[in-house]
């Protein structure tokens, strides 16, 4: 298929507008100090979580009712807690008053949709980084469309991102078309956002998760000692990161896998979104060994291991010390 042919001005609209209301549920959330409890993974999971995902899935009915949705979250774990069925109910009747409960676990659970190399999907992450969310720090919601394989178009609500002067906003991109901010406060300002220009390595800004056990923080210091990086790397939760390299605000980005779990793999929310804006703001992203990132292999990517962002100019020169780093 030839991407560049492809109309997606109604699927961008769309997708920008749904994130911008998604930041209205998080906001909400937490400025209501709704604190989380726990997955049965135990990670942190929210109201928001559930609200967003539930938000996504009926205006993805409404409008695209085609369309298969994969989502991070479902409603089982939600009908067995009543007071979080409830909070999340009045979450999205602050958007959507008709909205009963049932409806809301229903569409919840449209997010169980599977990835397939030849249809048309939708992938959210609801609250993407929930421990910066928890933190009052980093995260966003994430939207991806995919189509035959391919991540065609990209949408990260950014509440706690700043980008000119504007805290709070969108960064999003379609294939061929660019990537841009737009922030929330003023949707119809958009600023078209690039990757820097660096070249020196030893310059780099790096970033890489808050959280060190959802990365190699040994190997990424032997990255920088190697390197002769003289900054410390930026420690950030969420696809926040691949916005701000996405906007020149950093230069590279590792996620590697830990020593003690060599075979995790990436979900695919995690990393789709981030795709479209890194190359459309002229940068590169590959799994650590620099293979291409594959997006029909279903919810996780198992043909790759570990991600490297870069704004191109310096990836090649990553993935040579990673391989170094790894012999
Ligand atoms: P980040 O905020 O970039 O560190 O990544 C957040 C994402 O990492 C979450 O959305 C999870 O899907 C994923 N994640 C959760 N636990 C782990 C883990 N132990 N190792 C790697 N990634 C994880
Ligand atoms: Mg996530």
């Amino acid at each position: 298929m030839d991407l560049t042919k492809l109309d997606l001005q109604n699927e961008l609209n769309f997708a920008r507008q749904l994130m911008a209301g998604c930041a209205r549920i998080t906001r909400s959330v937490q400025d209501q100090h709704i604190v989380s409890q726990s997955k049965s993974d135990r990670s942190p999971v929210t109201i928001a979580d559930y609200a967003v995902q539930a938000y996504v899935a009926q205006a993805i009915r409404a409008h695209f009712p085609a369309d298969t949705l994969v989502g991070e979250e479902s409603s089982s774990s939600l009908l067995q807690d009543q007071d979080l069925l409830s909070g999340v109910t009045s979450q999205v009747q602050a958007l959507l008053p008709q909205a009963t409960c049932q409806q809301i676990c229903e569409w919840i659970d449209d997010g169980k949709g599977q990835p397939s190399a030849t249809s048309r999907f939708w992938i959210i992450d609801p609250v993407d980084g929930t421990k910066g969310f928890l933190r009052r720090m980093q995260y966003v919601t994430a939207l991806a469309l995919i189509i035959d394989s391919q991540v065609v178009l990209a949408v990260l609500g950014c509440p706690n991102v700043s980008l000119y002067h504007y805290s709070g906003g969108l960064v999003y991109a379609a294939v061929s078309q660019g990537a841009f901010w737009q922030p929330f406060e003023y949707p119809n300002r958009r600023f078209r956002i690039h990757v820097s220009s660096q070249t020196n390595l030893k310059e780099a800004r790096l970033v890489r998760s808050f959280e060190d056990t959802h990365t190699n923080s040994g190997q990424i210091e032997s990255f920088v000692q190697i390197g002769n990086i003289s900054a410390s790397p930026v420690r950030m939760d969420s696809q926040a990161k691949y916005a701000i390299l996405a906007a020149g605000q950093a230069d590279l980005l590792l996620r590697l896998p830990p020593d003690d779990r060599p075979d995790y793999r990436e979900n695919i929310w995690d990393q789709a979104p981030a795709y479209r804006i890194i190359l459309e703001a002229g940068g590169q992203m590959t799994d650590a060994l620099g293979k291409p990132l594959d997006f029909s292999a279903g919810v996780k990517l198992i043909h790759n291991q570990g991600i490297v962002a870069t704004n191109g100019h310096l990836h090649a020169q990553t993935l040579n010390i990673l391989e170094k780093i790894r012999a």
